[in-house]
């Protein structure tokens, strides 16, 4: 059983909540990656879709093209994907269409993260992007209606594609390992919102977290660390500062 073009379409439909409707959390991220958000540019993240989501995307708008391979790695990444997927791109973040998104981008940086016992239980993000995406140190600011739309669009998701359900408990599994190998918690945004930690070498065991306890990290520890990462990047650091100014909120203190 797989999802098929018209359940994407619903699933389109009933995802468009942004993770946060006070932040645009791609300003923070683009100075580290050439002006860009580090997740619509093929230098980070290569976008997957399933052929039938392809097909979909397809009708509906020319904002997107498959993608091709321009190294080891990322040829790699083309290689290795199963045959009802395939790798695409976009036309940039100047071209972005909003109702055209895939859902990778609607749900980026989190994945559905399931128990060992395979219960869907909240939001675990990428990890791979903790020195990149700004979101990730950030968990405070994702909002509910977000949180809501994201477990409601898998949740349907999962009730049309075993394939897609057994890709997000193998994912959840490879989190696991990860952390426990780092032997750190696996921060989670708990399906019914609140924080929780997956803890290290417990066999999953999740307890309550305060979200204070997911301290930022990599380059957005410090505003020193986030200007220095912007020059070695080969971006300009000047005025450049871990609180964003477009925000009516105070609620950042680095310095
Ligand atoms: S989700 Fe993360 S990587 Fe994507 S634009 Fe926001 S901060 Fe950048
Ligand atoms: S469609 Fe929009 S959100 Fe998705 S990768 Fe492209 S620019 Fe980013």
């Amino acid at each position: 059983m797989t999802a098929k073009a018209r359940d994407y379409e619903k699933l389109y439909r009933r995802f468009g909540a942004s993770i946060s409707d006070t932040y645009d959390c791609g300003r923070m991220c683009a100075p580290l990656n050439g002006g860009e958000p580090v997740c619509c540019t093929t230098g980070h993240a290569v976008p997957i879709v399933t052929n039938q989501e392809w097909k979909l995307l397809k009708k509906r708008s020319d904002l997107w093209s498959k993608f091709t391979p321009y190294d080891a790695a990322t040829r790699a990444i083309v290689d290795d994907l199963p045959d009802n997927c395939r790798a695409v791109e976009c036309k940039g973040a100047a071209a972005c269409e909003r109702q055209n998104r895939s859902l990778a981008c609607r749900a980026f940086p989190f994945f559905p993260y399931f128990t060992k016992e395979k219960e869907l239980v909240g939001m675990a993000y990428y990890w791979l992007f903790e020195d990149r995406c700004w979101v990730i140190s950030n968990l405070h600011i994702v909002e509910q209606a977000y949180i809501e739309e994201f477990i409601a669009s898998y949740e349907y998701l999962f009730s049309k594609d075993e394939d897609e359900l057994e890709a997000f408990l193998e994912q959840s599994v490879s989190a696991r390992r990860v952390f426990s190998r780092w032997n750190r918690p696996i921060p989670l945004i708990g399906r019914d919102g609140g924080y929780f930690k997956v803890l290290p070498k417990s066999g999953g065991k999740i307890s309550p977290a305060k979200v204070s306890e997911f301290k930022p990290l990599g380059p957005f520890v410090s505003n020193k660390a986030y200007r220095d990462e912007i020059e070695i990047e080969g971006g300009d650091p000047k005025g450049k500062t871990l609180k964003p100014d477009w925000s009516i909120k105070d609620w950042w203190n680095h310095d």
